[in-house]
C-alpha cells in the first residue's frame, strides 16, 4: 500500500508524522472520508467543501490548492488499485514544540492521503437485515458541525454500543433529542411519512450522504422536516436509518434493543439507498 504523507508517495510501513504533529499531540487536525466507486469520487465537490469549511473554521491553513489535492487523492487510488472503497484524508496544524498557543502561519500543515479497498456490496448486503443503535449522552464539544479528529467521545460510544449488541451509537443532548449517530447522521420516518433529522447546527456534523439523501428524497416526492426527534418518537416511527459515506442509507432497525416499526428495513430507506447513486455527484 501507498500513502500520501509529508509531500511525497510513501509505502505504508515507512508512512509517519513527525511525534510532535499537533495532530498527535492536541487532535488539531480535521479530517474527510469520500466514498470510491468504479475509481471514481463520489460526492467530491460537497466533501472538498466542507474540507475547506472545516479548515476554515479553524484557521488551519490549506495544504494545497483544490485541484492539486484531487490530484493527489486520484494518484493515491491509482497507485493503491482502488476500485471500490474509500479514501480518507487528514489535515493536522503541523509539527512544532508542544505549545498551547498556535504555530506561525508559515509552518505548514500534514496532509495524509490514504486509500483502502471496501468489497462492493458489503454496506448493501447489511442493508438487508439493517443494524441495531444504542442511545448514550451526546457529551462531544459545542462545535460538532467541524469534522475534528477529536473522535473519543465517538470512539468511547461505538465501544459501548458494540458491547451491548448494537453497530452505532446515537447520541441524545440534554433536552432528550437525538443528534446524530457516532459517526453517522440519524433519521426517522415519522407517523405521518415524512423523513425526520435534525437541523444544521453546531451539534451535528453536515453530512455529505445527508445533503444528497435530501436531494434525493426531493427527486422522490418524498416530505422532509429538519426538526429535532426524541427516543420516544422514533420507538413510534415507521422506520429509522443512518447516512453516511461509507454506509450510504443503512436501515436501523432496533433501538436498545426494542424493534422500530416492524422490525425490519423499511422501504423508504431501501428507495432512497437504490436512487442515492443516480442522483450523488461521480468524479471519474
Ligand atoms: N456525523 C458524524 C459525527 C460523522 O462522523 C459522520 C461521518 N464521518 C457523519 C455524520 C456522516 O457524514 P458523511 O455523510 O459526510 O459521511
Amino acid at each position: 500500500r501507498i500513502v500520501y504523507v509529508n509531500g511525497g508517495y510513501r509505502p505504508y510501513a515507512q508512512a509517519a508524522v513527525h511525534v510532535e504533529d499537533r495532530g498527535f499531540q492536541f487532535a488539531d487536525a480535521i479530517y474527510e472520508v469520500i466514498e470510491v466507486r468504479n475509481g471514481g469520487l463520489v460526492d467530491a465537490p460537497r466533501h472538498l467543501a466542507r474540507l475547506a469549511r472545516s479548515l476554515s473554521e479553524l484557521a488551519i491553513p490549506a495544504p494545497m490548492s483544490e485541484s492539486a489535492l484531487r490530484h493527489v487523492i486520484h494518484q493515491v487510488i491509482r497507485r493503491n488499485r482502488v476500485r471500490d472503497g474509500i479514501v480518507y484524508m487528514q489535515v493536522s496544524r503541523g509539527a512544532g514544540p508542544r505549545d498551547f498557543a498556535l504555530p506561525s502561519p508559515e509552518t505548514p500543515p500534514t496532509l495524509v492521503v490514504l486509500a483502502r479497498t471496501q468489497r462492493r456490496g458489503w454496506a448493501a448486503e447489511l442493508a438487508e437485515t439493517g443494524i441495531s443503535v444504542k442511545t448514550t449522552p451526546d457529551n462531544r464539544w459545542a462545535r460538532c458541525d467541524i469534522k475534528t479528529v477529536m473522535l473519543l467521545p465517538a470512539v468511547l460510544a461505538k465501544d459501548e454500543a458494540r458491547r451491548a449488541g448494537a453497530r452505532e451509537a446515537w447520541f441524545v443532548d440534554a433536552a432528550g433529542n437525538v443528534t446524530e449517530g457516532a459517526s453517522s447522521n440519524a433519521w426517522i420516518v415519522a407517523s405521518n411519512g415524512s423523513l425526520v433529522t435534525h437541523p444544521l447546527d453546531h451539534h451535528i456534523l453536515p453530512g455529505v450522504t445527508r445533503a444528497t439523501v435530501m436531494d434525493v428524497a426531493k427527486g422522490e416526492g418524498i416530505k422532509i422536516e429538519q426538526r429535532t426527534f426524541t427516543r420516544e418518537e422514533v420507538l413510534k416511527a415507521r422506520e429509522a436509518f443512518v447516512t453516511s459515506a461509507t454506509n450510504i442509507v443503512m436501515p436501523v432497525v432496533k433501538i436498545d434493543g426494542a424493534a422500530i416499526g416492524d422490525g425490519r428495513p423499511g422501504p423508504l430507506a431501501r428507495q432512497l439507498r437504490l436512487r442515492f447513486h443516480q442522483v450523488a455527484e461521480f468524479s471519474a
